[in-house]
């Protein structure tokens, strides 16, 4: 499937999940079986051309596209979590939301020093998530160049936010 066949897999859902809001609902291409095949194919083309060693995903919908991608390339997976899931000491970050913060964890142990580590999500918007995930990352060993979604929407300026970061931004579509 195309990019632009995967784009018709996307739900928009309106005013969540707050108003205002156009929400990109990775559900539906998830929920296709072929799509989801695709998705993650050209994720894990892209992951390998950029020179991963290793996969993260941000909790919870990184984890599908990234664990996908890590498995079909036979490399590790790192999961970049929500606060008190991890059962082992951390590393944390706290970035800023819209209104208020929240914090990412990372257990030091799942990155090898100096391992080429390829982030991905499923969407990419101000760039904040990815930024601290990246910071993290670092924090823990790793050398992180690429982030990889599937969604970027540009106009809220992420990409250029994590460019400024030395973090090169690529995306099935925008
Ligand atoms: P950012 O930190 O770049 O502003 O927001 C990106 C994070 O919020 C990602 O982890 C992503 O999963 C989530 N997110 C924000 N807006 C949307 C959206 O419209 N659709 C989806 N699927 N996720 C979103």
């Amino acid at each position: 499937m195309t990019p632009e066949e995967l784009k018709q897999l996307i739900r928009t859902v309106p005013d969540f999940p707050k108003p205002g809001i156009m929400f990109r609902d990775v559900t539906t291409l998830i929920g296709h079986g072929a799509g989801l095949a695709a998705a993650t194919e050209i994720l894990a083309d892209k992951a390998r051309d950029a020179g991963a060693h290793a996969i993260a995903g941000i909790e919870a919908r990184g984890f599908i596209f990234g664990a996908a991608a890590a498995a079909r390339l036979g490399v590790p997976f790192v999961p970049v979590r929500k606060p008190g899931k991890l059962p082992v000491p951390v590393l944390a970050m706290d970035y800023a939301l819209e209104y208020g913060t929240d914090t990412l964890e990372v257990d030091p142990a799942a990155v090898i020093d100096g391992q080429s580590v390829v982030l991905i999500d499923d969407l990419i918007a101000t760039g904040g998530t990815a930024h601290a995930a990246v910071q993290l990352l670092r924090r823990a060993g790793a050398v992180v160049s690429r982030g990889l979604f599937v969604i970027d929407l540009p106009a809220l300026g992420g990409a250029d936010r994590l460019r400024g970061a030395d973090l090169t931004v690529d995306a099935i579509m925008a």
